[in-house]
């Protein structure tokens, strides 16, 4: 893989952020390597979870220079998929802030909500990190 973060420098949407990668690698194999994509858009390690309560995370710095991405052990290799692309999403998404200074942490609900409330800034980042991990 070639792509690097600045084929996705001025994506902000789910959607601008898959086509830019289809773009940089039209190539890709289906199911896309999550990992290694990862890998190449600077997540530097992918850890297990170990907060209760929680499917996956993301550790992260001001300037997401880079990120860690933590994933629930034991669960199904399609879950661990879309958890990992969920997270990647936020990683990617400047506009996503998390609660807590450099950490996200993502529950089950989360990784469920399609629809955002009006107004619920959380909700809508949790539903664009779900459609970036469908898209992919
Ligand atoms: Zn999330």
């Amino acid at each position: 893989m070639q792509i690097s973060r600045i084929d996705l420098a001025d994506k902000g949407s789910p959607e601008g952020l898959v086509m830019a990668i289809l773009k940089a690698e039209p190539s890709l194999p289906i199911p896309i390597p999550i990992e290694e994509l990862c890998r190449q858009l600077d997540i530097i390690e992918i850890q297990a979870l170990t907060t209760q309560g929680f499917e996956g995370g993301l550790l992260t710095d001001r300037e997401r220079s880079r990120g860690i991405v933590l994933v629930k052990n034991g669960v199904s290799p399609q879950r661990r998929r879309f958890t990992i692309g969920h997270e990647l999403g936020h990683f990617l998404m400047p506009s996503h802030v998390p609660d807590e200074e450099g950490r996200f942490l993502c529950s089950q609900r989360d990784m469920a909500m399609l629809n955002p409330k009006e107004g619920d800034r959380r909700a809508k980042m949790e539903v664009e990190a779900n459609r970036f991990s469908s898209l992919v």
